[in-house]
């Protein structure tokens, strides 16, 4: 399966805040974004599973930049989707935030409900996160099957 996941507010603290990994002096070095408590062990299962892990984010984050900012932590993405990117590629014309199967993408986790009826729309799966589930990796591993 390939999987992917949202960056802002679901594994990078914005307006929700959840915990995050401690830093290493190089991570903030390279002023490395700080990403909630489990992703990478989450990640790292995923991939172990033989599954592919993606970004997808509506944020004009250089995908060079985030793939480092996930390096350094130990995960090496196997793709990453910014707003450019999903822009040249998806073409509906209602415009929709985000639209995973044109990246051939299986299952998409975010934490907005506007995300999760795109889905129920366009039919694409999604699980929603929320930031006070502390449980929230588990849930995701569980819904892979
Ligand atoms: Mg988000």
């Amino acid at each position: 399966m390939i999987i992917s996941f949202d960056l802002d507010d679901t594994l990078i603290p914005g307006i929700r805040q959840f915990e995050t990994v401690e830093r290493t002096f190089l991570q903030k070095l390279w002023r490395v974004e700080k990403l909630r408590v489990g992703t990478i062990e989450l990640m790292k299962a995923c991939q172990a599973r033989g599954h592919k892990v993606y970004v997808y984010t509506t944020s004009n984050r250089p995908p060079r930049r985030i793939w480092w900012m996930f390096y350094l932590y130990g995960i090496k993405l196997d793709k990453v989707i910014n707003q450019q990117v999903h822009n040249q590629v998806v073409r509906i014309p209602a415009k929709p935030s985000k639209y995973p199967p044109a990246f051939k993408i299986d299952l998409h986790i975010d934490d907005s409900k506007g995300v999760e009826m795109e889905g129920e729309t366009y039919n694409f799966r999604t699980v929603i996160v929320r930031e006070d589930n502390p449980d929230w990796a588990v849930d995701i591993l569980a819904a892979l099957g």
